[in-house]
């Protein structure tokens, strides 16, 4: 069940204090755009601040959770709380799907509350088009109309939409605060916690996955294998390109698992003891630490970055691996590069 109390937001004290004293004060804007990484609690803080925003008698800003109204989104069938949900395919929001859902209902007044309010989720997959025709009602919007747009990429919006929204920036928590949220849980073992705490970098959402999500969990497990594999013999560098081809569609998360493994490493080889983001890792870390030099972990740091990129910009995936691979295994098998920077 969703929640629609500020009591399930973890830190974002500042934003949550912003939204309840705009109910408060009575003092909205049409548009708000929440915007932050995936996972960092966007749609956490959006929930209660509908909720508040429809609610017949909000208390200090925030949603009574009694009235009908707040009965009605807790029974998720509030008729004045329109969702634009994410496509099922996860590509784009095309023009006629936003005239239908939220252009076209805009116009009609609201049934139970004096306010209407639209979420739509992933704010980057609207299509230029259908940017446009939402431009249109932000432009000129019906007094009881609040839109929110959730977005994890500001800057695939166009500037004429930002411009009519109210701006607010979702930052990572600090590390202390995500610790004790994962201390506290009864989810999982306490070195899976661990693990959780450190890899979510101050994003709960992200630490919440690594803790929940077996396969999420189990992909973290075996990109880190097959790294260490690496260092052992040569044979281990085709089974890593069937690893990549065989889970291309998780490509981008076996990408960060590289990125906060080879970082981890760094610190390591660098600091002697660094604090782990992959604290059940720590054998495979060191193995990597202490065979390659600084300038080794560095460039094959910028190898997964650059693939990364050439990924995001359409490159053959067979290439682009391939372009990775001969440059992991020159970074750690090529005994010249061998020597400290
Ligand atoms: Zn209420």
């Amino acid at each position: 069940m969703k929640k629609f109390d500020y009591e399930a937001v973890i830190g974002h004290e500042l934003i949550c204090a912003k939204l309840k004293q705009a109910v408060c004060r009575h003092q909205f804007v049409n548009a708000y755009l929440f915007s932050g990484a995936e996972g960092i609690g966007k749609k956490t803080v959006a929930y209660p601040f509908i909720a508040a925003l429809l609610c017949h008698a909000p208390v200090d800003g925030k949603p009574c959770l009694h009235c009908p109204s707040c009965m009605l989104m807790t029974a998720g069938n509030h008729p004045d709380f329109i969702t634009l949900q994410t496509p099922e395919d996860n590509k784009t929001f095309g023009v006629d799907v936003v005239r239908e859902q939220l252009i076209q209902e805009a116009y009609v007044r609201p049934f139970s509350s004096e306010r209407k309010v639209f979420l739509i989720e992933k704010g980057e997959l609207l299509t230029t088009a259908a940017q446009n025709a939402l431009l249109k009602v932000l432009e000129e919007p019906p007094e009881y109309v609040v839109f929110i747009i959730l977005t994890t990429a500001q800057n695939l919006l166009l500037d004429t939409v930002l411009s009519r929204c109210l701006k607010l920036q979702f930052l990572p928590l600090n590390q202390a605060l995500c610790h004790r949220y994962f201390e506290q849980l009864t989810t999982g073992d306490a070195p899976r916690r661990e693990l959780a705490a450190s890899f979510a970098q101050g994003n709960i959402g992200r630490g919440k996955q690594m803790l929940t999500d077996e396969e999420f969990y189990n992909l973290y497990e075996n990109t880190v294998t097959n790294m260490q594999y690496l260092l052992n013999s040569l044979s281990a560098f085709a089974d890593f390109n069937q690893f990549l081809t065989d889970n291309r569609e998780k490509i981008e998360n076996i990408i960060d698992f590289m990125l906060v493994f080879l970082r981890d490493a760094l610190r390591l080889n660098l600091t002697g003891k660094a604090k782990l983001i992959c604290t059940d890792q720590q054998a495979a870390v060191k193995a990597f630490s202490q065979k390659l030099a600084p300038g080794n972990l560095v460039r094959l740091m910028e190898a997964v970055i650059h693939y990364r990129e050439r990924l995001q910009k359409n490159a053959s995936f067979a290439g682009a691996g391939l372009e990775l691979l001969t440059k992991m295994q020159e970074e750690t098998h090529d005994q010249s590069n061998r020597n400290p920077i």
